[in-house]
């Protein structure tokens, strides 16, 4: 009972808001925002937004009048500290919160690139609004960026400012673009599309300096001792969860607040959901903490509905999508530990998925530019079911009969 105070209006604070007045959560809902916008969305910063003119009104989830109408109140502001005792949250500006539940959506940040130089106006990194937009901006008076790190974001980039006729190096310091996420198949098919499209992807080496003259970015270092020349540098190294307010509450962190199959930390007035959340997965395992708009916005929706009285644990099934140039990659599962890959579909035709297991064990599929693959793939997963893999690779298997 009581107020419930969400801090952060990402994805996972603006659905928990507003799946608590769907389900008909009649108390006091904060949502405290520290960026000077309404709540928006975040995948086309380094996408459509980027590419195109549309204003910032055209990422907000909703128009201000939701926020009035569902009498949701957005406190500009950040929460600075938690008293637990007296559940009271303090802001910068001195403003004190009662809350009877506390929801932590404070996401991730940037993790900073620690070399010389690496605070100059040109050298930028793309998470929040104002990021993409300055981007936005500059693009156009640039000729030649370079881009540190081959993770979605920085390859979303890349090819971005590739279309806008820029010359494009991208440095990686792993053997692969994507390493982390996904498999060599569809790493391979990245590469191969981004250097057709002019890329230069630069692997195994990493930055050790970036030049400038007169306070402009003139090149970046390699540790292989090469030279590339750039006027625009963009860091895609990766984020740090926020967990400090967490921590100086005395909550459990680790990689990430730390909470249960429930979402909530170690306090029951308290839950955690999002990119910071460390939560307990019985589907997969010991813990995780992914970085998804999926995750966010599930996240919020258990918690919403145990707020209203349906209590049960987080059961969500991952997914993800990225778009770079024509492609459009998109993940069903998690595909961690997988031993074995199955394409169906030629990556030469432009259109494939790559079909994960861990012995017959369906762990996830990677479809590029195959939609109904990925489709299908959500819903068997959805229904626990896996698909021997000699039926995955053979096309003339329709797979809708599999969902039977
Ligand atoms: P966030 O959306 O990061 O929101 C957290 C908010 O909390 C922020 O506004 C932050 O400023 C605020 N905050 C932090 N501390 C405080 C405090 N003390 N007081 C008040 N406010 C605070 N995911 C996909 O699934 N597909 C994609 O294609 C995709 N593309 C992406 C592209 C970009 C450029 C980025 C940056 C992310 C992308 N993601 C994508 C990831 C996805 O956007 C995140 O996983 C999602 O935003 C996480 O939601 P969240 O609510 O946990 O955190």
């Amino acid at each position: 009972d009581g107020p419930v105070i969400i801090v952060g209006s990402g994805h996972g604070g603006y659905q928990l808001a507003a799946s608590l007045r769907q389900a008909g959560f009649s108390g006091r809902v904060c949502l405290i925002n520290d960026e000077a916008h309404l709540p928006y969305q975040r995948p086309p910063l380094s996408k459509a937004y980027i590419k195109g003119s549309a204003g910032p009104e055209s990422l907000m989830f909703r128009p201000e009048k939701f926020y009035h109408d569902q009498k949701i109140e957005l406190i500009a502001g950040r929460a600075v500290s938690i008293d637990r005792a007296k559940r009271k949250v303090l802001l910068a500006s001195g403003e004190m919160l009662d809350y009877g539940h506390l929801v932590l959506a404070t996401g991730a940040r940037n993790r900073l690139l620690d070399l010389p130089n690496a605070n100059l106006p040109d050298v930028k990194y793309l998470r929040i609004l104002d990021e993409s937009e300055a981007l936005r901006k500059i693009v156009p008076s640039k000729k030649r960026a370079v881009i540190i790190g081959a993770g979605f974001i920085g390859l979303e980039f890349a090819s971005t400012a590739r279309i806008k006729g820029l010359g494009v190096d991208v440095i990686e310091l792993a053997p692969r673009v994507m390493a982390r996420a996904v498999t060599a198949e569809v790493s391979d098919y990245f590469q191969a599309r981004h250097r057709e499209a002019g890329i230069r992807i630069h692997l195994g080496v990493q930055a050790t300096s970036i030049e400038a003259e007169g306070g402009k970015v003139t090149g970046v270092s390699l540790s292989d001792g090469r030279h590339l020349p750039a006027d625009l540098v963009v860091v895609g190294v990766g984020v740090l969860p926020n967990i400090e307010l967490a921590a100086e509450a005395g909550l459990p962190v680790a990689s990430g607040i730390i909470v249960d199959e429930h979402l909530l930390t170690s306090d029951p007035n308290i839950s955690a959901i999002g990119d910071c959340a460390l939560f307990a997965s019985p589907r997969f395992g010991g813990s995780l903490r992914l970085e998804s708009v999926q995750n966010a916005t599930d996240h919020a929706r258990c918690v919403a509905a145990r707020l209203t009285g349906d209590s049960k644990p987080y059961d969500g099934h991952p997914w993800f999508w990225s778009d770079q140039g024509d492609d459009k990659l998109q993940i069903a599962g998690l595909t961690t530990g997988y031993d074995r890959v199955v394409l169906r579909g030629d990556p030469t035709g432009k259109a494939f998925s790559a079909f994960c297991y861990k012995g017959d064990k369906l762990l996830g599929i990677e479809s590029i530019n195959r939609a109904g693959d990925h489709m299908f793939g959500r819903r068997l997963l959805g229904m626990d079911r896996s698909l021997a893999p000699e039926k995955a690779a053979d096309e003339s298997f329709d797979l809708k009969s599999a969902l039977a």
